[in-house]
């Protein structure tokens, strides 16, 4: 392709579609509405506490191939951080019970034969009807595959797929789960080490990409929202902004990556997932003890993981709408309180923020799912780029990133 390639966003999907391209010599421009890059994963200074925080904890997995190829390929890998082997550190609330899973290596899963690595009130036998998430049928709900209840279900698949679709897992598309349990479970320990960007997502995941891109050659334009396309039958003729029209040529191509609802609303009648699912954060200045794991997983509570970082102990809860009304006050001393009785941190309240992204994710239900379209339009230069497209991933830093690598494929390859 000649031509010049118009990125819209510049979240994770825009940058990965970006780097992908300017690679390989492409001229780029990334139009992104806002002041900063990153769109949903980001950092950003904030006055409550006093710090650069992330917008919401973000969990990688050693198995998300794509997104730890574009750390190498923008030189940030060493800025993930994580345990030496796939150990997940537990407590149940109820009980007081702590407990570390460890899964082995290989596919072949000696960890659940080894009582102190599996899950505690756990047997063998338990594990079997996990095989039906594999391959489950189409269309079908996580509740209408495995039976939602019991120790196995409450102490490892609730909070993998609550985490990982951002849904209450019954609910949730079984095609997504069985993709998340496929690239991670199924595959063994080396594909389920959590990784985390200790030194903030920006650090880690933004500005690197930014950096990167600048030397490749690429332009960012900040501030610069679409507005309107100007649609042609078969090709997009021209791009409206505030300070006007860009007008495409005939080797111009455009990756739109922005989330489904500002797609739809440029480009009517196609169709997009329309529900979504908020995520909530509480972020708390506080040093973290000595000895508290990375993230630790918390059940029977409404706090589900707690991340420590360097001066400061951040909650993240998944499919949150229920916490949406709540006031912020009322939420940040819940979650405080059980904070506390977890880590043996001081009672009173610190410096604190609450961050809920009220469409943090699409709704990842089978029908929800069944709306998301691939990348390619009916207007020959357009491609569909975001977590939300159809990757067979739920909504996740992986799916964006293999969206906007899939997109930069697709463009590379017009005639
Ligand atoms: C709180 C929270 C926690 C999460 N936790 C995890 C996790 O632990 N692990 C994980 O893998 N994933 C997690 N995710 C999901 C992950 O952040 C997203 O899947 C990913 O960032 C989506 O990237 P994207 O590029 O598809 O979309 P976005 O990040 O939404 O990017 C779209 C971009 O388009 C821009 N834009 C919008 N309209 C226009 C316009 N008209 N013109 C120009 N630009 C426009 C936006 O400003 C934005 O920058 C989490 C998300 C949230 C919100």
């Amino acid at each position: 392709m000649d031509g010049t390639v118009h990125i819209i966003g510049a979240g994770l999907a825009g940058l990965s579609a970006a780097l992908s391209l300017s690679e390989r010599g492409q001229a780029v421009i990334v139009h992104e509405a806002t002041t900063f890059a990153g769109g949903r994963c980001r950092s950003y200074h904030d006055a409550s506490v006093g710090m650069t925080i992330d917008n919401g904890n973000h969990l990688l997995l050693s198995g998300n191939r794509a997104a730890l190829d574009f750390l190498r390929r923008i030189g940030a890998d060493h800025w993930l951080v994580g345990p030496d082997g796939a150990e997940f550190s537990f407590v149940d609330l109820a009980s007081g019970e702590r407990w570390i899973l460890h899964f082995n290596d290989g596919p072949l899963p000696f960890w659940i034969f080894d009582r102190s690595r599996r899950v505690p009130g756990t047997r063998p036998l338990d594990y079997l009807p996990l095989a039906r998430l594999l391959w489950p049928p189409a269309g079908k709900a996580v509740g209408e595959v495995i039976d939602c209840k019991g120790p196995l279900y409450q102490r490892l698949v609730e909070p993998l797929l609550v985490g990982a679709l951002n849904i209450d897992p019954p609910l949730g598309s079984a095609r997504l789960a069985a993709a998340i349990v496929r690239e991670t479970l199924a595959v063994g320990g080396r594909a389920c080490r959590p990784l985390i960007a200790r030194e903030g997502l920006g650090p880690t995941l933004v500005e690197p990409a930014l950096v990167r891109l600048q030397e490749l050659g690429a332009t960012v334009r900040m501030e610069h929202q679409l507005r309107a396309m100007r649609l042609a039958a078969g090709r997009i003729e021209a791009l409206e902004f505030a300070d006007g029209l860009i007008e495409l040529g005939d080797d111009d191509a455009v990756i739109l990556a922005v989330p489904p609802y500002i797609a739809v609303s440029v480009l009517p009648g196609i169709e997009v997932p329309t529900e979504f699912r908020a995520i909530v954060n509480a972020h708390f200045r506080i040093e973290p003890p000595a000895d508290a794991p990375a993230i630790l997983g918390v059940l029977n509570a409404t706090v589900q993981w707690i991340f420590a970082f360097p001066g400061r102990v951040s909650v993240t809860i998944s499919a949150g709408d229920r916490l949406i009304d709540t006031p912020r006050e009322q939420l940040a001393k819940t979650i405080w309180d059980e904070v506390a009785r977890v880590t043996g941190l001081p009672a009173i309240l610190p410096p604190w923020q609450i961050v809920r992204e009220r469409r943090a994710t699409f709704a990842a239900t089978p029908e929800q799912d069944a709306k998301r379209p691939g990348p390619a339009t009916q207007w020959r230069n357009l491609v569909l780029a975001g977590d939300w497209t159809d990757t067979g991933l739920p909504a996740t830093i992986e799916g964006a990133i293999r969206s906007g690598n899939r997109a930069a494929d697709i463009v590379a390859k017009l005639p």
